[in-house]
């Protein structure tokens, strides 16, 4: 979002999160979506997003993300909602997919499939569109997702999607398996940390590779992690021993991150904010006022597939009933958790609040007078980076020439 705009709104930016279906028809071992667990499915009636949409822009929400499951599977509805929404003056619509429109690129259909695909969502006033990469390998990123020749068909629907004015953005999933056949393990954290810096290597490469012009890292939710808070809402998360890490293991995988962002970054558009990595390493190595306190809750709320609201997609013993009966007196309260690492809420609290801080008056400016030089210097260089990148545009190409400048020498 330009900075410009949110110090103009004189307010914590607002971002909302729904859940458009819980069905889904990949295979991914770190999701309690996936098409192997059972229980009942189904898709946000039309009414009812319409309503939650209604009352984003009633209460001033910019961003709104459409999640999954696949968002695909709701068919013409995503569309059809992506419009109203557009309409609705909602800026910063993003949704994506898992790719499984990318499968088996060797059938004689697939580019007019791809083509057609590419058309519908450009015709949209969708921002971001996200597709998930889950390793660097080919073979265990369709394998854990179940659909063959995926790789193959990403790096060929991407020109497609270019030529329609539409940028999607690689979104790296971080587990276990992004080094490849042999998954991430190691007995001690300098060793851990070089694995990983290794493994988010070959995964920006191979997502520039592919022809992705953007990145952007989810960062690992096991059970345990969402579980700090309360039972998740949104059941992205597993048990699974790939997705779930010590605290010595996350520390090193997120100094491994930064360090792996600042090699790449002038190759693709990374979104991942230093500032957030650095509050995570904060974190993990026990620091004090290592990060901020999340804003879920706070500016930034979950809608799940009836419609209710959640102060994130991990709260979920907070039910605060329909979005839509949601009042202006929830908002912009005091921030304070800090249960999980979920990149879709931890990432703009870092980069953004910040910002929020300045146009919301003396609280907080002590907020922000509280980051050291240091920190805010991480910050300043986040948002200078943030401009050089278009502001994560996903309707504009790169600007070559700016991006240049961030290339490792
Ligand atoms: S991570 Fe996404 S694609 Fe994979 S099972 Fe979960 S909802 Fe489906
Ligand atoms: S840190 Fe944010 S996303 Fe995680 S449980 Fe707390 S409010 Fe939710």
């Amino acid at each position: 979002m330009p900075i410009l705009k949110i110090l103009r709104r004189r307010g914590r930016p607002r971002q909302v999160v729904v859940q458009l279906t819980d069905r889904c028809n990949a295979r991914c071992f770190q999701c309690g979506m996936n098409v192997g667990n059972g229980g009942p499915r189904g898709d946000l009636d039309r009414e009812t997003a319409k309503r939650i949409i209604d009352h984003c822009a009633v209460l001033g929400v910019s961003a709104l993300s459409f999640t999954g499951g696949e968002p695909l599977l709701a068919g013409d509805l995503l569309c059809e909602l992506l419009d109203y929404a557009g309409r609705a003056g909602i800026e910063y619509l993003r949704t994506g997919t898992n790719g499984y429109r990318f499968a088996r690129p060797d059938a004689p259909d697939f580019m007019d499939r791809v083509t057609r695909l590419a058309a519908m969502l450009a015709a949209t006033p969708v921002r971001n569109f996200w597709i998930s990469l889950d390793s660097a390998h080919a073979g265990v990123h369709e394998a854990n997702r179940g659909f063959p020749g995926l790789m193959e068909g990403i790096a060929r629907a991407l020109p497609v999607f270019h030529a329609h004015g539409l940028y999607p953005t690689a979104n790296l999933a971080l587990t276990r398996l992004m080094t490849g056949e042999t998954p991430l393990e190691a007995d001690d954290a300098v060793s851990f940390q070089k694995l990983a810096g290794q493994g988010l290597s070959r995964f920006f490469t191979t997502a520039a590779g592919l022809g992705f012009t953007m990145a952007n890292c989810c960062y690992p939710m096991s059970d345990d992690d969402a579980a700090k808070g309360a039972s998740a809402a949104y059941a992205a998360t597993a048990a699974d021993r790939r997705v779930s890490f010590a605290e010595w293991e996350k520390r090193a995988l997120f100094a491994a991150l930064d360090a792996a962002v600042v090699r790449h970054r002038g190759d693709l558009r990374i979104f991942t904010p230093r500032s957030a990595v650095a509050a995570l390493v904060r974190r993990y190595a026990g620091a004090a006022r290592a990060d901020r306190p999340c804003l879920g809750g706070v500016s930034f709320f979950y809608v799940d597939r009836q419609g209710d609201c959640f102060p994130c997609g991990y709260r979920g013993r907070e039910n605060l009933g329909p979005f839509w009966k949601l009042g202006r007196e929830r908002l912009d309260g005091q921030a304070f958790c800090r249960a999980c690492d979920w990149e879709c809420f931890r990432d703009p609290t870092e980069l953004l609040g910040p910002l929020g801080d300045l146009a919301a008056g003396l609280p907080g400016w002590r907020n922000l007078l509280g980051l050291g030089l240091r920190d805010l210097g991480v910050w300043a260089a986040d948002l200078r980076y943030f401009a050089a990148c278009r502001h994560f545009d996903g309707r504009k190409p790169p600007d070559a020439a700016r991006l240049a400048a961030y290339r490792a020498t």
